[in-house]
């Protein structure tokens, strides 16, 4: 009796997989890491060989770790980094070129030009995203563009694809290609409220139909892992782009359940329902998942700078020497006297969406030394967290019973505690916290009827420790009113 699921998490630096059992304990995991390209200032690239390389190897390692027949694992889950644009030959599997990262820039130009067009509130209003470089739509166009392929897109000869499209062409029987619509839906390319492609926006952006992958739901079996990866066929029965996954192994399955995980920048996702809601306060409409054919959308923001303003700390400044290190700095003085750290490094995303803001560290004194600034550096990844919060609640009108925390920095307690406290909201942290991959894992039980409804999958879910809020009221508004002081002086700076 097959009783294992296996999870691929492929990520922006590594790729990784994780083996659960039923109840969503971690059996093995595997790592490995992968090449970065930068070819030129802003631009960031992956080879897509060194993607399906590190992914498979990844799983069979974690299989070989784990034990595990392979036999025994019922489903797989893919999640991925969104975003990053594969395009590759439908004949021979060949990529025209390097992948193209989510972070990358080159797009930017071609964004303006949108805009400028006045094509904005269009795009915002049928894919639920601000126009942006950072979606798969205008890198597709560059491709084609580059490397003058309009003409074999048409007619159907090149595939495109992100991360969770091109791993499923590769490693499924039968090449299906496809992508769930979690990832559809980072794209700029997919009308979230007809739930397929959308004519005026191909049209806009000169991409032909016939290239893009069938989208199918996040959860249910969508081919069978090539017997060649691990010596057996498997159900690949789940699909999520990184954020999704993690919302739904974070158990936030009603409208108004929210996560925010805590890794090199913050990823902030709140359950909405089966309603889009349009953000009036700078944040993305988006997927959670579909299932069954039923979508389920969320609100999302994100801070550009959470666990990387410790790394600054650490790589920069050199004032630690790891990043565990600064959660007893912190505690060691009772606040920041007075100090805020708006690490506005390349901007500042929402509520605010100012590209020209600037780092900026004001309000020191005489006293002030390396543990405030430390402090103040683990508070300033609060203080964006807590404004997200305020935003989705000003969107959704509705105010979240706890947040639910995850990634590398919610292993710090300082910061888990003092977000509690400057969003007077507990923060409940998960036992798994690799709730990405676990998310995927169910999703991918779901698919094959492991669960036999969301009820069962959020039984998974089991807490580990909550952060309950303990600053009092008069105090948290005449913090956050610092915070906001110190955000308006970094508002504009490079400008
Ligand atoms: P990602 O998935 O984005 O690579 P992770 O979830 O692995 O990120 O988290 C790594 C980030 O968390 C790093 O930016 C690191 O500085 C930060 N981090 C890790 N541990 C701690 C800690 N104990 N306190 C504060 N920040 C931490």
């Amino acid at each position: 009796m097959a009783k294992y699921l296996a999870a691929l998490d492929q990520g922006t630096t590594s790729s990784r997989a994780v083996i659960f059992t039923e109840d969503g304990k971690m059996v093995a995991s595997f790592n490995q890491e992968f090449p970065q390209h930068y070819p030129h200032p802003g631009w960031v690239e992956h080879d897509p060989k060194d993607i399906l390389d590190s992914q498979v190897t990844s799983l069979r390692e974690a299989v070989r770790l784990s034990g595990v027949n392979p036999a025994d694992i019922a489903a797989i889950g893919i999640t991925n980094q969104r975003e990053t644009t594969f395009l590759w030959d439908r004949r021979t599997g060949e990529c025209v070129g390097n992948a193209i990262v989510w972070q990358c820039r080159r797009t930017a130009k071609m964004v303006d030009e949108l805009t400028a067009r006045g094509c904005g509130d269009m795009i915002r209003e049928k894919t639920g995203l601000v126009p942006d470089a950072y979606f798969s739509g205008t890198k597709l166009k560059w491709m084609l563009d580059y490397y003058n392929l309009h003409e074999r897109a048409e007619k159907g000869e090149l595939c495109f694809g992100t991360a969770d499209s091109f791993l499923c062409w590769n490693l499924l029987e039968g090449r299906p290609h496809v992508t769930d619509a979690t990832n559809a839906g980072r794209t700029m390319l997919f009308n979230l409220h007809t739930q397929d492609w959308d004519e005026e926006l191909l049209k806009l952006l000169d991409v032909p139909r016939a290239c893009l992958p069938d989208v199918v739901d996040s959860s249910g079996i969508i081919g069978m892992l090539d017997p060649a990866v691990l010596g057996c066929r498997i159900p690949v029965a789940g699909m999520a782009g990184d954020q999704h996954a993690s919302l739904f192994g974070q158990a936030c399955l009603k409208p108004g359940d929210v996560k925010n995980t805590y890794g090199t920048g913050c990823f902030m996702l709140m359950n909405t329902g089966d309603q889009p809601v349009r953000s009036e306060n700078g944040l993305l409409t988006t997927m959670a998942w579909r299932i069954g054919g039923k979508p389920t959308y969320a609100l999302e923001g994100s801070v550009f700078m959470g666990g990387a303003t410790i790394q600054w700390l650490r790589d920069e400044l050199k004032i630690i020497s790891h990043a565990a290190e600064s959660e007893a700095l912190a505690q060691s003085v009772p606040g920041t006297g007075g100090v805020y750290l708006v690490p506005a490094f390349t901007g500042l995303g929402a509520p605010w969406w100012d590209s020209y803001s600037r780092g900026t560290l004001i309000g020191m004194t005489r006293g002030t030394g390396r543990p405030q600034i430390v402090r103040a550096a683990l508070e300033a990844i609060a203080y964006q967290s807590a404004d997200l919060m305020e935003a989705m609640i000003r969107d959704c009108g509705h105010r979240p019973e706890q947040l639910q925390v995850d990634g590398g920095a919610s292993a710090n307690a300082f910061l888990m505690q003092f977000q509690a406290d400057i969003s007077a909201m507990p923060v409940v942290r998960p036992r798994v916290l690799e709730t990405t991959a676990l998310g995927a894992a169910l999703l991918a039980g779901l698919g094959v009827g492991m669960y036999t409804d969301l009820t069962e999958t959020a039984a998974v879910w089991q807490k580990d420790l909550e952060f309950t809020p303990k600053m009092d009221e008069a105090t948290r508004l005449l913090e956050l009113g610092g915070w906001h002081r110190a955000v308006e002086r970094s508002l504009g700076f490079a400008r």
